[in-house]
C-alpha cells in the first residue's frame, strides 16, 4: 500500500471511529455533577413512547452523543426549562385519566437526571402505587447501570421497563418496536432483577 493509500485508510478508521457514541467508565458521569434540572419537553397522551396512552417526559441532558440521535437538541443539558412542581402537578393530574397506561422517561438521558425522575417516580407511586407503569429509555446498557451509581441503581429498581442501549447507526433498523436500532432491548426490570438477569419485555413482537 503507498503511503497516500495508507493515510487515507487511516483517515476513513477516524472517520469511522467519530461514527461511534462515547463509552463512559463506570461512576464517571454522575447526575449529581452534570443534570441542572431540566426539561426539554412534555407531551401527554401519546402512543409511540411505549405500550398503552402515555405521558412522556423528556429530561435534558444526554453526554453519550449518539450520531443520528433523534433528540440531539436534548443533549444539552441547559435546553429546554426547569422542572418545577406545576409540571408535576399536571403530570400526575394527566396520569389520573384512567385510559392512561403510564409514565415514560426519555431524553436526553433520564439516568443522567436522576433528581428529576426519581421525585416524579416516588409520587407516582405515592399517589397511583403500581397502576401506572413507568418506562425508561437509557443510553446505559443492563450491565453498566449494575457498575453504576446509587441513584441509578435506585432508579432502576423502582422502573417497570428499561429499554437500553446507545443508538447505533450501523444497526439502525426503523421496523423494531419502539427502539431505533438492534442492539436496544425492551426489558422487564422488575423480573430481570428478581432473577439476576435480563428478561426480555414478553410482549415484545419484534
Ligand atoms: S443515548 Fe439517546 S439521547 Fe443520548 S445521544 Fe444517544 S440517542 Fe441521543
Amino acid at each position: 500500500m503507498t503511503e497516500k493509500e495508507t493515510k487515507a485508510v487511516a483517515k476513513r478508521q477516524h472517520q469511522h471511529r467519530q461514527r461511534l457514541p462515547k463509552n463512559p467508565k463506570p461512576k464517571e458521569w454522575l447526575s449529581k455533577d452534570l443534570s441542572l434540572d431540566y426539561v426539554a419537553s412534555y407531551k401527554p397522551f401519546n402512543f409511540v413512547d411505549g405500550e398503552g396512552v402515555r405521558c412522556s417526559l423528556y429530561v435534558s441532558g444526554c453526554k453519550f452523543a449518539c450520531p443520528g440521535c433523534y433528540n440531539k437538541v436534548a443533549q444539552n443539558f441547559h435546553y429546554g426549562q426547569p422542572y418545577t412542581k406545576d409540571l408535576e402537578d399536571q403530570i400526575i393530574a394527566d396520569l389520573g385519566q384512567s385510559y392512561v397506561q403510564g409514565l415514560t422517561l426519555l431524553g436526553g438521558e433520564p439516568f443522567l437526571n436522576t433528581h428529576v425522575c426519581l421525585q416524579l417516580i416516588d409520587r407516582i407511586h405515592k399517589e397511583y402505587g403500581h397502576s401506572k407503569d413507568i418506562w425508561s429509555w437509557t443510553g446505559y446498557t443492563w450491565d453498566e447501570l449494575q457498575l453504576e451509581s446509587d441513584d441509578k441503581k435506585e432508579m432502576l429498581s423502582k422502573l417497570d421497563i428499561l429499554v437500553d442501549g446507545r443508538f447505533l447507526e450501523a444497526q439502525k433498523d426503523l421496523t423494531l418496536q419502539f427502539r431505533g436500532s438492534s442492539n436496544q432491548r425492551i426489558i422487564d426490570v422488575q423480573k430481570s432483577l428478581q432473577q439476576s438477569k435480563v428478561v426480555i419485555w414478553d410482549r415484545l413482537v419484534r
